[in-house]
């Protein structure tokens, strides 16, 4: 399996981009480009998730 190393933007942990992934596939156009790890994204998809709940909510 081909995995590139990338840092996390958020947590600064060192995570794969695995073959087949859309950020693979983006680190592929682009190696200048930075990424989250899906634990960070996870939560700010969360957050943002909450957010959105909260702003219809009110
Ligand atoms: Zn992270």
């Amino acid at each position: 399996m081909i995995s590139y190393k990338a840092v996390c933007l958020n947590c600064k942990q060192t995570f794969d981009l695995i073959e087949g992934t859309q950020k693979y596939r983006e680190y592929k156009r682009d190696r200048k480009k930075k990424f989250w790890c899906d634990a960070c994204e996870g939560g700010i998809v969360d957050a943002a998730r909450k957010g959105f709940i909260n702003r219809h909510m009110s």
